[in-house]
């Protein structure tokens, strides 16, 4: 991954940070060619330079030509929906989305006149049942958190384009390494940039594009009017994290398939989910969608229910913290934190147990984790 640097001789290597939310012009006639040809900075509402080069290093990932940088993954989100939808209109998603994005899609939006619908993303059928003429569009994740069960993007984007329906797709926990989205038949991507890609737990932002250069133009427009703008600040640390992405999620990939096949033979393990594994539910369309590219993200369920899970965690070297994707090795506990207003039935048909944990997998020397996940599962016996 490179800078996007401008050439010029003394140029500084690193960016700079610009804090500074004006732009001043020499004459109203400079000040309305910037406007009229976008060739620079007014306002830092509707952009800066930290937004643009940190834009063009993700556009670079995902294959996308000037997409937005948005506050938050949320914020991204947002914009994706609020670009194809308007009241009247219905949006139908995964029932396995980031809670939030489930949040949004079921208390939110219908506070604007636009219903909703939730399909079983590994389920072409199931989709197609929840879709009305209204329909406008689809919010996918390509695996599902934390279950790690893999969506049938090939199925569901062939509906979409079927039937006229805006794909959006979150991908977050693929990254643009895992699946490249517009080559899937995607209309919109983003990521919360918060995660993999800035990758150091200090930055939070999101990133979306559309495949059509309009769809992006709106979003532009829309984070500039909602304010849903990124901060200097936050592009300048993700910057420095960009560079280092690739490296990062190789090293990771590993780590995490190293570490699941280690966890399925530790005592008081009862089951592992990991997108490698040929025990995994959707081991074949994870080979045909990821290309060997299966993620840093491992689930494991504990034999022993709540009072394993405790002491596990109290065991384990890995942080409890409800995130992903940082440099290092982070646990999770859906049933106490993501998933905690899911009522416990629905929680736990889709497998979401007391004993169940899921694993952000970072750079960290595989071996000490090895050895920190063994004397934690021990403890639970
Ligand atoms: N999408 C996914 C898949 C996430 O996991 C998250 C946060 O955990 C978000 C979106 C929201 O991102 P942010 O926290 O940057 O708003």
């Amino acid at each position: 991954m490179r800078r996007p640097s401008p050439r010029f001789e003394g140029r500084p290597l690193v960016s700079p940070l610009q804090q500074s939310v004006v732009y001043a012009t020499e004459t109203p006639s400079s000040l309305d060619a910037i406007y009229r040809d976008q060739s620079g900075y007014t306002y830092s509402r509707e952009g800066h330079p930290n937004a643009t080069t940190t834009a063009a290093m993700i556009d670079a990932l995902e294959g996308a030509e000037g997409g937005v940088m948005a506050s938050s993954g949320m914020a991204a989100v947002s914009l994706a929906l609020l670009s194809c939808l308007k009241v009247g209109d219905h949006v139908v998603g995964s029932n396995q989305l980031y809670g939030r994005s489930l949040r949004l899609m079921e208390e939110e939006l219908p506070r604007l006149g636009i219903t909703s619908a939730l399909f079983d993303p590994t389920d072409v059928a199931q989709a197609e049942a929840v879709i009305t003429p209204n329909t406008k569009a689809m919010l996918l994740e390509v695996v599902a958190n934390p279950t790690l069960r893999i969506a049938d993007m090939t199925g569901l984007a062939r509906l979409c384009a079927d039937r006229g329906i805006t794909l959006i797709l979150d991908n977050t926990f693929t990254t643009p390494v895992g699946f490249k989205a517009f080559e899937h038949g995607v209309d919109i991507v983003l990521h919360s940039v918060t995660k993999f890609l800035a990758g150091h737990s200090d930055a939070m932002l999101g990133w979306v594009a559309a495949q059509e250069p309009a769809v992006t133009e709106r979003l532009h427009i829309l984070s500039h009017t909602w304010g849903m703008t990124a901060a200097p600040f936050d592009c300048w640390l993700t910057e420095r994290g960009l560079l280092s992405f690739p490296l990062r999620f190789e090293r990771a990939q590993a780590n995490a398939a190293a570490l699941a096949d280690a966890l399925a033979d530790m005592p008081g393990v009862a089951r592992v989910l990991y997108p490698g594994r040929s025990d995994h539910p959707d081991v074949a369309r994870a080979a045909e969608l990821l290309g060997g590219q299966n993620g840093a993200m491992v689930s494991f369920e504990l034999a022993g229910g709540r009072e394993a899970a405790d002491a596990f965690a109290q065991a384990s070297p890995l942080p409890l913290a409800p995130t992903l994707g940082d440099i290092s090795t982070t646990l999770s506990h859906p049933a106490t934190s993501s998933h905690r207003n899911v009522p416990r039935q629905a929680r736990e048909s889709i497998g979401i147990t007391e004993g169940f944990f899921r694993m952000s997998v970072g750079v960290d020397p595989v071996d000490t984790l090895i050895e920190g996940l063994e004397r934690a599962a021990r403890a639970t016996l």
